[in-house]
């Protein structure tokens, strides 16, 4: 059984020019999960399933660059065509809930019921990081980041074995390196340019660099940069990150998808 990563959007903080910013589908020939749904992306999800489709959703941390398509979706599930639709299980980090509420009762007000404005179209809970996570055929576990706000690494595993690891937002790899060991795929961030004055305690972000060596400590099989800013070089982001890394690298782009 084939375990498939889709590339919905690639972007940093703001879409770029035809790639809006993060959101992935990882796939198996049973289960269809989305990690992060961040905006600009909901458009290039429709093209690979149906969204009514998708048996859950993961969110890494609640920076509205991985949450905003949220909004549309919700938008589809309750009032498109023959909908509503059954709630798709809408899973959190820690603390996640009361943030997607206040989203939902400010939006909620125009007209709706403020106190439902999420219910009829997501479950929403809240993930146990120290947990695994079935949903379907593939199994999810966490690891922290060190982000501006509480964040987690996602590793995901199929049934025949293989795994990946989607590292979410992160200015360190330290706490990682283990969590990735042997994966097939790992699909990092390296949205630091370089890190200036800030002191290796207040980063939220990496370096193309740490990129390669994160893949290569971990003994990964191949790597794929993504949440990059429209201005970045990415062909002297996979040298620099090459520096580091033999194996495969690639920039995600949108509509991409990778076998794991
Ligand atoms: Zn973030
Ligand atoms: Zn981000």
């Amino acid at each position: 059984m084939t375990l498939r990563f889709t590339v919905l959007g690639g972007s940093a903080a703001v879409p770029n020019p035809g790639q809006g910013c993060s959101a992935y589908l990882v796939r198996d020939d049973t289960t269809t999960v989305l990690l992060d749904c961040g905006p600009d992306t909901l458009l290039e999800l429709r093209k690979h399933v149906d969204f009514r489709g998708i048996d859950a959703i993961l969110i890494s941390h609640c920076h509205a660059d991985h949450i905003l398509d949220l909004v549309t979706l919700r938008y589809g599930l309750v009032y498109g065509p023959g909908g509503p639709y059954p709630p798709i299980p809408l899973w959190l980090p820690p603390g996640g809930i009361a943030i997607i509420d206040a989203l939902g009762q400010a939006l909620g007000s125009q007209g709706e019921d403020s106190a439902d404005f999420w219910r009829e179209s997501f479950e929403l809970v809240e993930y146990d990081p120290s947990a695994s996570l079935d949903i379907g055929s593939l199994t999810v576990r966490f690891a922290a980041t060190q982000h501006f706000t509480e964040c987690y690494a996602m590793r995901v595993s199929a049934p025949g074995g293989q795994s990946l690891v989607y590292g979410a937002d992160t200015g360190n790899i330290e706490p990682l390196v283990g969590f990735a060991e042997g994966a097939g795929l790992l699909v990092a961030e390296a949205t630091a340019d370089d890190y200036g004055e800030l002191m290796p305690e207040k980063r939220g972000h990496i370096t193309p660099e740490d990129a390669g060596a994160w893949a290569s400590r971990a003994r990964v099989e191949r790597l794929l940069i993504t949440h990059l800013w429209h201005e970045r070089d990415p062909a002297s982001v996979v040298r620099r990150a090459a520096t580091r890394f033999d194996g495969p690298i690639d920039i995600a782009s949108v509509g991409q998808t990778l076998y794991v």
